[in-house]
């Protein structure tokens, strides 16, 4: 019965994980992050855009997009 807790867990924390991802465009001068690689604010985007942790995002100084608010 341990293990499945574990396990259930386990699962509960790939699911917050995955809340937190966002997108943002790969150019230097990109200072905002999308919930979704389909937003308004991405289709300016002429680099790559990249999933990147919600976190590592804010760290690197980015906020959110303002299509999204
Ligand atoms: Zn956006």
């Amino acid at each position: 019965m341990k293990t499945l807790s574990l396990l259930i867990l386990f699962f509960i924390n790939i699911t917050c994980k995955e809340n937190t991802t966002v997108y943002i465009c790969n150019s230097a001068g990109a200072k905002k992050y999308h919930y979704t690689s389909s937003c308004r604010g991405l289709s300016n985007c002429t680099y790559k855009i990249i999933k990147v942790d919600i976190e590592k995002a804010k760290k690197d100084g980015k906020t959110l997009c303002g299509w999204e608010k």
